[in-house]
């Protein structure tokens, strides 16, 4: 008779687990809490499926920040391999000029159609709407359907962002607290209270400004103001640095011009009003209104000190935004918790993977790449330990 495998959640992370154990003769059971599949998996291809990067391994294996621990998969499974895999079911891919790879139509859906009935084809189970609540040894409690014992487990059950989507981080209950690393939001905007004077400004971008928390690594490009603080990539890709030294972010609101050339264009000129001196300056009117808020009114009329601000402001950030709204999670299951298979090293029936292990990448198709990879590397994990069983 063969083996039983539980995977638990539907999302990207889990389907590539079952997909890698379709290949051997398990009966494989997916049980996924939403009516449909990887909800959160379709909303990322609302804006674009950034499905993964074409930098070279090592620069894209430096973006985690866990990057020992998933440097193996990642080699297995990288970008050429889910190019591949996409165009063996039907979906053809490009990478675009900033080197991130996207399908063709930008959408998951049809990926993720395909990709379904890829599975369904080759016997695997899907159980929609089976609540998973609790997990004894290899015995999993659903909601409403009686218990189910398996040959094996995999926890496939996403981080705690977006919960509306499924992933509610309800499964941090079987485990140990001490096996999982609290959760924080990443990628996620961050809060500022502007006063009403910033409200014209709300939706505009300060553009390509360069952005730090610590001066050894700048981001550049733009950063949108809204009524809460700011958002954008460029704050995404300093969100770790911020989460782990300092919510201070400094900013040149005009890289390209050296401080000198600034206090040039700077110096009050009597034919012309000051907000017309900042304009032509580079300063147009987000940045603008940034430094009003920000900078003393006395310093206004001093081009030498305000030159030196404007290249240097720092914006003393209040938090996050709420983890339910970012893009994904820092935090979860500890890495020495898990055997390098992801294997719960106090219950060897149980694997793990995807967003709800312990890792934090930047948006950029790192955070797929990551679950893609882990998935397979849990379901390499429960192949080896179900051959010795
Ligand atoms: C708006 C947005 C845009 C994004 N864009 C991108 C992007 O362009 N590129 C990128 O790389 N990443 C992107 N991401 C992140 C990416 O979608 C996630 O990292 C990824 O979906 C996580 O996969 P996962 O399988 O680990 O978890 P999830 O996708 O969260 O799936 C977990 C599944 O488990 C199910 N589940 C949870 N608990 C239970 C339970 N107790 N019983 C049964 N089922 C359960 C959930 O319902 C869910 O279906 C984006 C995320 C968001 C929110």
């Amino acid at each position: 008779m063969a083996k039983t495998v539980a995977i638990v959640g539907a999302g990207p992370a889990g389907l590539m687990a079952a997909e890698f154990l379709s290949q051997y003769n398990y009966e494989i059971h997916i049980f996924e809490q939403m009516p449909s599949a990887a909800r959160k998996f379709l909303m990322a291809g609302k804006t674009g499926l950034n499905i993964s990067h074409a930098e070279p391994l090592k620069q894209f294996i430096a973006r985690y920040d866990q990057s020992a621990w998933l440097q193996a998969g990642i080699e297995q499974f990288n970008a050429k391999a889910i190019q591949a895999w996409m165009t063996g079911l039907g979906i053809e891919s490009y990478v675009g000029s900033s080197g991130r790879i996207f399908p063709v139509e930008m959408k998951a859906a049809p990926l993720l159609r395909a990709w379904l009935k890829r599975l369904a084809d080759t016997g695997v189970r899907f159980h929609y709407r089976h609540r998973c609540t609790a997990l004894t040894r290899n015995t999993l409690t659903f909601e409403q359907q009686p218990s189910q014992c398996f040959d094996a487990i995999v926890l496939a059950c996403g981080a705690v962002s977006w919960s509306r989507l499924g992933s509610d981080g309800a499964w941090q209950k079987w485990l140990k607290s001490s096996d999982i690393q609290p959760f924080m939001p990443s990628n996620a905007g961050v809060e500022y209270k502007w006063s009403e004077f910033m409200q014209p400004v709300f939706g505009q971008p300060l553009k390509r400004i360069e952005a730090w928390v610590d001066p050894h690594y700048k981001a550049q490009g733009d950063i949108v103001i809204t009524h809460y603080g700011l958002e954008s990539g460029v704050v995404y890709k300093l969100n770790r640095q911020l989460r782990e030294q300092d919510m201070t972010l400094t900013l040149d609101l005009l890289p390209d011009l050296t401080i000198d050339d600034l206090v040039k264009k700077l110096k009050p000129n009597k034919k012309q009003s000051m907000a017309n001196t900042w304009r032509k300056a580079g300063l147009d009117s987000a940045k603008a209104n940034l430094i009003r808020e920000i900078i003393a009114k006395e310093i206004w009329q001093h081009p030498e000190q305000l030159a030196q601000i404007i290249k240097q402001l720092k914006i003393e950030l209040k938090c996050f935004r709420p983890i339910e709204e970012a893009i994904s999670c820092a935090g979860g299951v500890r890495s020495d918790v898990l055997t390098k298979q992801l294997q719960l090293k106090s219950n060897p029936h149980v694997f793990c993977c995807g967003e709800m292990l312990n890792w934090d990448a930047p948006t950029g198709g790192y955070l797929l790449t990551a679950c893609f990879s882990t998935g397979r590397t849990a379901a390499q994990g429960v192949h080896d330990y179900l051959k010795t069983k």
